[in-house]
């Protein structure tokens, strides 16, 4: 079969196709699965550049985020279909013609999603249901101003934010990304370099209860000096969560500011989340519903062949994409 196959870390160039790479094997437990599309993250980015939050062990197959055909079960694997489509999360490998996967990481696939909407999803819907509702405490009414908002995160949130009955505050590079950002429900946007952003952000929430405006929660993805935004705009009792570092840069905090307006700062990482059941199960009883209906639809942004994987992974550093990058084998 082929892979992308990455033997040193670095820029997306390291990423070099491989043919003839042997078929895996599933495992007891285990399934394996005809990748049909893959949705490439910012961590994929990262890992492969060796900056992300784990060590990447070299040589390896990204892939994190996958939709893939159930092709073979392993020993002991009861209720998966061979031929159903699935869509799967977690560590590696799916940049590949196929991969395996354990039967219990498997997320179902409403009938109403395509393979590449599938792909698009696991990530950053959950992530968003974090930020907004289990770190958040997120209120139909509340503010939340949603950064990088034409991202594959930022068009999960918004999508999530409205449908929650929340307001909408997004910050995007482009007046094209602003676009997409009121097509799916962004009550108010602007550029990200907007020289009166602070001030146009805390003013968009105000409200006869609120005079003085700021926004209840941010979904902080940028970082950097920019961080200080996050905490100058949100209200007393504010939440900032903080779920990227995008700049690359790093951000400083003074706890004792922290304490002047009660804001609280939490972290969220997906994959540490992922092992709370209780939490897992929560966002995916609420999501469930809202994907299989259509009121939120995972956005498919450009797709590419394996071929063009680097090209891929540069166009998202180049922030040239919007929705969720997707790779079809
Ligand atoms: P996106 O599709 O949103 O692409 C990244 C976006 O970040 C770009 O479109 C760009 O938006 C913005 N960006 C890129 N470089 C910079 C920069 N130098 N300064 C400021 N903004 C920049 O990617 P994802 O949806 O995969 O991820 C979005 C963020 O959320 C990332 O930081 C990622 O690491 C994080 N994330 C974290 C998770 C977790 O578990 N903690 C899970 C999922 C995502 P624009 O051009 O509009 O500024």
């Amino acid at each position: 079969m082929r892979a992308i196959v990455v033997e040193q870390l670095g820029a997306p160039d390291v990423m070099q196709v491989r043919e003839g790479v042997p078929v895996p094997q599933p495992g007891p437990g285990q399934v394996r699965l005809k990748v049909e599309a893959v949705g490439i993250n910012f961590a994929d980015v990262l890992s492969v550049a060796g900056e992300y939050l784990t060590r990447t062990r070299v040589p390896y197959t990204p892939g994190m985020e996958f939709a893939g055909t159930v092709d073979a079960l392993g020993e002991g694997v009861t209720g998966v279909q061979v031929g159903q489509l699935v869509a799967c999360l977690g560590g590696s490998g799916s940049l590949a013609t196929y991969a395996v996967a354990h039967a219990a990481a498997l997320i179902p696939v409403p009938a109403s999603l395509t393979a590449a909407q599938a792909a698009a999803f696991p990530v950053s819907y959950f992530t968003a249901y974090h930020g907004l509702k289990t770190l958040g405490y997120g209120q139909p009414g509340q503010w939340v101003w949603v950064q990088a908002a034409a991202g594959a995160l930022g068009t999960a949130s918004i999508q999530l934010a409205k449908a929650m009955g929340m307001n909408v505050v997004a910050t995007a590079s482009t007046e094209e990304k602003l676009e997409l950002a009121r097509k799916l429900g962004a009550d108010v946007t602007l550029l990200q370099d907007d020289p009166d952003r602070v001030q146009k952000i805390r003013a968009a929430a105000a409200s006869d209860s609120n005079p003085k405006g700021g926004v209840d929660l941010v979904l902080e993805v940028v970082g950097g000096p920019r961080f200080q935004e996050s905490l100058d705009v949100v209200i007393n009792r504010g939440r900032v969560i903080v779920i990227g570092n995008a700049s690359r840069e790093q951000a400083n905090l003074r706890p004792v500011e922290l304490m002047k307006r009660n804001v609280t700062v939490t972290g969220l990482w997906l994959t540490s989340l992922m092992g709370d059941a209780e939490a897992t199960r929560d966002a995916a009883l609420a999501l469930t519903p809202l994907i299989a209906s259509g009121q939120v639809t995972p956005q498919v942004g450009p797709t590419y062949a394996l071929d063009e994987s680097v090209r891929a992974f540069q166009d998202i550093l180049d922030r040239k994409t919007t929705g969720k990058v997707v790779i079809e084998p």
